[in-house]
């Protein structure tokens, strides 16, 4: 093998070592990105839950309000199934909305 043949391969060969080792840079960089992508998903989700159930129990802290605030006012509690109010009161067998005058069932 001439001699200048030799030099040209191992300029060739570390020329391949080279892209090798930035292919692996590259390699780590795109783990480490595809990592924190990984890592801001878990944490949007996480708030996203966060939020929903924190307005879930606001809610219905605002509805068990209305109803104790309903009793103490003499309805029965319950929420009318037209307007939402709490404002049913006994009417016979059923129950009657003083807000819409709708019915609980029977008209
Ligand atoms: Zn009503």
């Amino acid at each position: 093998m001439p001699a200048n043949a030799a030099r040209k391969l191992d300029a060739d060969v570390s020329e391949i070592t080279a892209f090798r080792r930035d292919y692996e840079e590259r390699q780590a960089e795109l783990a480490e990105e595809i990592a924190i992508d990984a890592v801001d998903t878990e944490l949007f989700s996480d708030k996203a839950a966060a939020d929903a159930a924190s307005a879930k129990a606001d809610a219905k802290s605002v509805a068990a309000d209305r109803r104790a605030q309903a009793l103490a006012q003499g309805y029965t509690g319950n929420m009318c199934g037209e307007c939402q109010n709490f404002t049913m009161v006994r009417n016979g067998t059923c129950e009657k909305c003083n807000t819409c005058g709708a019915t609980s069932g029977c008209s």
